[in-house]
């Protein structure tokens, strides 16, 4: 079970969640538990880093005290016995010293690499996992909190780092899977893990679901759990269209597409580590336990509609390389999107017309002036040479998708998505499928975006339950 932000965010959510996982275990159920920091904390840490890094001498003093008192307010508030909240509030306390030092010394430096920025941000899971294995020893289990770090071995690429499976399951067999043998509730932290050389990584953020599959891999569990503070996966965001409703049912390959293409639920990563196991994960709700959420699964259920979810991308820009010069010669996207990969920006969607005069791709907007000068320059010979005419961005634009597996093989799916936005008068710039054909994306103005969802949700035929 892996319990997100919310769930962890204050002493009520985080006694429900020892409730939640007190019932399983009473049922006969071994249970490994991941956890998130309480909400908003990893935020905090990192703008405590970068403020120190920018020379504000006083600002991470200020987030590492409302941090203190945060945690400690919790943390009397889930423990009673006394020998064990002295116990928890000294390991809190000497976790926060060494925070305030780390962030003290970015300040003298001026300088946080993301190697020193992965251990500051790690400290937000490695206080809620204290709170939540105190509280359950408070009830009288056995329970202890663990540190990813000893547990899941990653690469050095810090702030996004993957994990090494094999190293990683020899040292759960070794550290973990003791403790779910003898019957001690293990608390492990989301979202961290270590170098071999054991300096601390982070797996990019909202891992802590991934850090969770990875675990659950590694144990090779049954079934994955990821609760959070919602019924499940939507057919789209309520707040665009509030009949939309939970998802009962997707496969592997169509929440894969969905939590990649802006469904916030879900770390795109998750499924990943159980594809292999072919274990069901689940969706749900924290503040719901009786709700079983969304199921999720090695192979897909085919509805009759095709779409069973839409998500919307924002705040992306549509960068496009235009140039009759370009026709049959080889590698101009070749290194345009070398030049993109450099700068360490994901390329979200890609298109190229046949007749080879343009093509064009997405990528968020924050990145999108560094995006073109890099692309310039790479191309600047063929820019001069007027094969390549212009290399510009539009910014005003959305990426809107439709998911399903039935798109496969089913033809008139993308004529139907199409006609969907045609009924409304919407202009479609750009479109594509992946070749999974489990989605298709349609690029549109934002000003339309509300619009088109509405559209491709229509398209979605209630399960005749
Ligand atoms: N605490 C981390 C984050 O905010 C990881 C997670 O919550 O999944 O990104
Ligand atoms: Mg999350």
């Amino acid at each position: 079970m892996k319990f997100g932000g919310t769930s962890m965010g204050n002493h009520d959510a985080i006694a429900q969640v020892a409730r939640i996982i007190l019932d399983h275990q009473r049922q006969g159920h071994r249970i490994l538990t991941v956890v998130s920091a309480m909400s908003g904390v990893t935020d905090q840490l990192k703008e405590a880093a970068r403020s120190a890094a920018a020379g504000d001498e006083s600002k991470h003093y200020d987030i590492v005290a409302a941090l203190r008192q945060r945690h400690r307010e919790t943390a009397d508030q889930l423990v009673s016995d006394e020998m064990i909240k002295q116990a928890l509030f000294d390991e809190l306390d000497t976790m926060l010293d060494t925070l305030s030092a780390l962030c003290h010394s970015i300040a003298v430096l001026r300088e946080v690499t993301p190697r020193g920025m992965d251990l500051i941000m790690s400290f937000g899971e490695r206080f809620s996992a204290r709170l939540l294995a105190a509280h359950l020893r408070d009830l009288g289990n056995a329970a202890i909190a663990i540190d990813a770090n000893t547990l899941i071995v990653t690469d050095d690429n810090f702030q996004d780092a993957a994990p090494l499976m094999d190293e990683t399951r020899q040292r759960v067999k070794q550290f973990l899977v003791p403790y779910l043998e003898s019957g001690t509730l293990p608390i492990v932290t989301g979202y961290i893990g270590a170098t071999r050389d054991g300096i601390i990584t982070t797996l990019g953020r909202g891992a802590s679901d991934f850090s969770a599959a990875i675990l659950g891999a590694a144990v090779e569990t049954d079934q994955l759990w990821i609760y959070t503070d919602v019924d499940g996966i939507m057919t789209t965001d309520p707040r665009i269209v509030p009949t939309a409703r939970v998802i009962r049912t997707l496969s592997y390959g169509e929440v894969g597409e969905l939590a990649y293409f802006g469904a916030k639920v879900l770390h795109p990563k998750t499924v990943q580590p159980m594809i292999d196991r072919e274990a069901p994960v689940r969706v749900r709700n924290t503040f719901n336990p009786s709700d079983l959420g969304t199921l999720i699964q090695p192979q897909a259920e085919i509805t009759p509609g095709a779409v069973k979810a839409v998500t919307l991308i924002r705040d992306v820009s549509l960068i496009s390389v235009e140039g009759r010069g370009m026709i049959g010669v080889p590698g101009v996207a070749g290194r345009t999107f070398m030049a993109v990969a450099r700068l360490g920006v994901s390329i979200l969607l890609i298109s190229q017309s046949s007749s080879e005069q343009s093509f064009c791709f997405i990528v968020p907007s924050a990145r999108t002036a560094q995006v073109l000068d890099a692309v310039r320059k790479e191309l600047r010979t063929e820019l001069e040479r007027r094969d390549v005419d212009r290399v510009w961005a539009r910014e005003d634009i959305v990426i809107v998708t439709a998911v399903g597996a039935g798109m496969r093989g089913t033809p008139g799916v993308a004529a139907r998505v199409t006609g969907a936005l045609a009924a409304r008068s919407i202009n479609i710039l750009v479109i594509a499928q992946g070749s999974s054909e489990y989605s298709i994306s349609l690029v549109v103005r934002a000003d339309e975006a509300n619009e088109a969802v509405r559209a491709l949700h229509d398209l979605i035929v209630e399960p005749t339950a």
